[in-house]
């Protein structure tokens, strides 16, 4: 007889794994049933930057919701350190963003002006001296943002997994792609192994939640994003990050520097390609020409969930037995906190607040269609 569950979960990536974390709290039992190793893809390839740009205000789609989840983020973190009894702490420190002068300056500066706090961020006249002698490039546009904060991702995901198996949930890995069945009030989900029954499905299988939900009769409208990053020997001094053209960066991680990334669209293989080093090289060495990708020590790379408006899917899909968090493209790292809390007022019958709306799967903009 299959066990009884309240919610079964299909993938053990940050978005999945925060939601099953969200629901036990709220007292629900839940399983997730992840392919691979859980936490192996995007979640623990991320730079694991969450930079809040001083956002109080913002019509945009998505991004009150992101800036609400990284309001919580420090708490969230503190109650997973001690829920697993692991360390497990965030970085912080300036964040400088550098743009060639020009029009993309210009729209970066008055979205600022439009929907961030003043006293959180300054455009400088000219590149800070500790980043300016390996920041020989120019003329730039140098904008900062003070208080910034930064994670090593696979460090949280092995906290974020640990609590979530204190709490009692069951979390199946390496169960290969499951057979999903609807039994009308349940759904039957079959893996290398065993069988779960719950009411509720879960789908948060990253890019591949199309084909989960495809079986279902549901086209997904998602597309992954490749990203390639490196870690080199430091780039500067300062406990910094530095951004280019809101697009590339370099993070501080201990004695090293992680640069990234690439965004490359359409791209289903999880590896590394010399164009894509290439890329990187000749992108971030405008700002930093000592850069060398040779002396990488390590270089790997990660599949970003796109949804086609770049917002991400969280929702119902059917009412109260089948629910999607997933599609969080370059920001699913900052949006754990938020996606777990409201995927938990969902399933436990909470009002979605207005954040929320904008983010419904069956959205005209970029959501999921029936298949006819
Ligand atoms: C290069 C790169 C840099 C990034 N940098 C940042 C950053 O700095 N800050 C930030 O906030 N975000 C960042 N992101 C984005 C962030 O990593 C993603 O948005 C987030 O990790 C997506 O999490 P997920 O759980 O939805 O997907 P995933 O981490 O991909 O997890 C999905 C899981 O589902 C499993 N799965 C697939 N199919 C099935 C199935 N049929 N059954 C069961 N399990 C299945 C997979 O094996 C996988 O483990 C970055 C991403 C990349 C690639």
């Amino acid at each position: 007889m299959a066990d009884p569950f309240d919610v079964v979960v299909l993938g053990a990536g940050i978005s999945g794994l925060s939601s099953a974390r969200a629901l036990a709290k709220r007292g629900l039992r839940v399983a997730v049933v992840e392919r691979d190793v859980p936490g192996s893809h995007a979640s623990s390839a991320a730079a694991g930057i969450l930079v809040a740009r001083g956002v109080v205000r913002s019509d945009v789609p998505g991004r009150m919701f992101y800036t609400r989840s990284l309001d919580g983020y420090e708490e969230w973190v503190r109650a997973l350190a001690s829920e697993s009894g692991q360390e497990l702490s965030l970085r912080e420190g300036d964040d400088f963003c550098f743009f060639p002068p020009g029009g993309k300056a210009d729209r970066f500066r008055q979205r600022l002006e439009r929907e961030s706090d003043p006293a959180r961020w300054e455009e400088l006249d000219a590149p800070p001296r500790a980043l300016s002698c390996a920041a020989r490039g120019g003329p730039w546009r140098v904008f900062r943002f003070a208080g910034e904060r930064w994670c090593v991702p696979s460090d949280l995901l092995d906290v974020l997994l640990a609590a979530v198996e204190r709490d009692g949930t069951l979390v199946v890995p390496n169960a290969g792609i499951p057979q999903v069945t609807d039994l009308g009030t349940t759904w039957k989900v079959v893996f290398a192994g065993g069988v779960i029954e719950a009411p509720v499905l879960l789908v948060s299988a990253g890019p591949w939640s199309g084909d989960v939900l495809r079986p279902l009769g549901w086209d997904a409208n998602l597309v992954p994003v490749r990203g390639q990053l490196a870690l080199v020997p430091r780039l500067h001094a300062l406990d910094a990050m530095v951004h280019l053209e809101d697009t590339y960066y370099a993070v501080p991680r201990g004695d090293l520097t992680l640069v990234g990334a690439t965004v490359e669209h359409g791209e289903w293989e999880e590896n590394v390609t010399d164009r894509g080093l290439r890329e990187l090289r000749h992108r971030l060495s405008s700002i930093f020409p000592e850069l060398d990708l040779s002396r990488a020590v390590k270089v790997w790379a990660g599949l970003r969930p796109r949804s086609r408006d770049r917002v991400p899917h969280l929702g119902w899909l059917v009412p109260g037995r089948l629910l999607v968090a997933s599609g969080h493209y370059r920001s699913g790292i900052s949006m754990a906190p938020r996606t777990g809390e409201v995927v938990a007022d969902l399933v436990t019958g909470r009002d979605a607040p207005d954040d929320v709306a904008q983010l419904s799967p069956l959205r005209s903009s970029g959501g999921y269609r029936r298949i006819p």
